[in-house]
């Protein structure tokens, strides 16, 4: 069934001045022809869909939803969320495919059950290429890895008892890739939480955050899940919480997407949302924690800022903590697209437009020299990780790495 639902950012292309800024800083006009680019698939075209709603194009599938053309947009249009509901209400069904790689909560449980098992199977050369005939998910990008236990099962079982007799505390968002793929980072995301002062919380109800649902046109699955959250995280601010999360996407998509794309009213707590680098270091800056390194600590890396990064304006907390570190050379690369764009770079029609916007960054990550790069994003991570072999880090996990956890816990004692 098509989506019809009217939400405000419909009404938004009437703020469109035509100056077509936003058609330079577009990363799929630059690879593919086909494309018409912001102005035109958002704004401009908007026009006509809404006098007939039967017009589709193809051709917005193309859009990566990395928001970069709002970013540039002098008038504020929401051109990325005007394409993502275009995009949505255009489409007949929803593939396997799309559904496979949108996620599912219910079926994170039995996947960690058989996570080494599924993890070599993804590895075969003839499962990645019956995966690229039938699914179209395309066989040149390897899969994530699954973890065998969830973030959330190893909370609540090796860290929730830990939590008690903090006098302050946060509840964090884990997401589904914490969960189920990297939990080492929520599980160093706790241990610098504890170390300044806070007990960790986790929501009771926790559903992912919904970005691949809606960058797939599943807004009607998103919207179910979004409901939930937002209720849930009404209930974390109501006992005095922030709802921190380790992932700028899931941040992005919670704060602005559920509210302008999926119409859901999160007005009262979306303020309340952040992301770990953005909370640690404003609690740092107002003298409210302190951090200790360790003195022997020496690494050189290269930052790359994420679209949605970029997008919530928090770089500039992500390199200022970066740069708190003492023995850490940071070298920031140009804000460039990586193309990967959470599974938009594992559909087999988007690989070759994915790999060649990655390029430009990759060509400027060479030219540092670095073997390791920091990046907030876990999918910018995936990717830059498949196409150069570098290690590839969240900020987070550097300043885990970096820290004095004894001094930092006698430091932020009294506090
Ligand atoms: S969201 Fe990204 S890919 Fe889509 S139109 Fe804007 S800049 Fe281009
Ligand atoms: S940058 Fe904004 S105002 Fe300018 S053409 Fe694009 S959408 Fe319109």
């Amino acid at each position: 069934m098509k989506y019809h639902k009217r939400v405000s950012s419909e009404n938004n292309f009437e703020q469109c001045i035509k100056c077509t800024i936003c058609t330079v800083y577009c990363p799929m006009l630059e690879v593919n022809p086909l494309y018409p680019g912001p102005k035109q698939a958002g704004p401009d075209a908007e026009r006509y869909r809404l006098k007939d709603p039967q017009i589709c194009d193809e051709a917005l599938k193309y859009c990566l939803n990395c928001k970069r053309c709002e970013v540039s947009c002098p008038s504020g249009v929401r051109i990325g969320d005007i394409i993502a509901i275009a995009k949505a209400k255009s489409r007949h069904g929803h593939s396997v495919r799309d559904r496979l790689l949108s996620g599912s909560d219910s079926m994170d449980g039995v996947v960690a059950s058989v996570a080494p098992a599924l993890n070599s199977l993804l590895e075969k050369k003839s499962v990645r290429r019956f995966m690229d005939r039938c699914l179209a998910i395309d066989e040149r990008r390897p899969m994530p890895k699954y973890a065998s236990e969830r973030f959330s099962s190893w909370f609540r079982k090796s860290a929730q008892r830990e939590q008690e007799g903090f006098g302050k505390y946060v509840t964090y968002f884990h997401g589904s890739y914490v969960n189920c793929n990297y939990p080492e980072l929520g599980k160093e995301f706790v241990r610098i939480l504890n170390a300044v002062g806070y007990g960790v919380r986790l929501m009771d109800d926790e559903r992912y955050c919904g970005i691949a649902k809606i960058s797939s046109g599943l807004l009607r699955q998103a919207e179910r899940d979004a409901e939930r959250n937002v209720e849930a995280i009404r209930k974390e601010v109501a006992e005095g919480r922030r709802v921190i999360a380790t992932s700028p996407s899931c941040a992005l998509v919670m704060r602005e997407e559920y509210q302008h794309i999926l119409g859901i009213d999160n007005s009262d707590v979306k303020n309340y949302i952040s992301l770990s680098t953005r909370f640690l270091y404003r609690l740092w800056e107002r003298g409210e924690i302190k951090l200790a390194f360790k003195e022997d600590y020496h690494r050189k890396v290269a930052y790359h800022s994420a679209c949605h990064m970029e997008k919530l304006g928090w770089v500039l907390y992500s390199t200022a903590l970066l740069r708190l570190v003492p023995g850490l050379e940071l070298v920031m690369l140009p804000s460039q697209c990586c193309g990967m764009a959470g599974f938009y770079g594992y559909k087999k029609e988007n690989y070759d437009f994915s790999q060649a916007i990655g390029e430009k960054l990759f060509e400027r990550i060479r030219q540092t020299g670095v073997d390791t790069v920091v990046t907030d994003c876990e999918t910018c991570k995936w990717q830059i990780e498949m196409s150069m072999g570098l290690e590839v880090m969240n900020p987070i996990t550097l300043l885990a790495e970096a820290i004095d956890f004894e001094k930092t816990r006698d430091l932020n004692q009294n506090k």
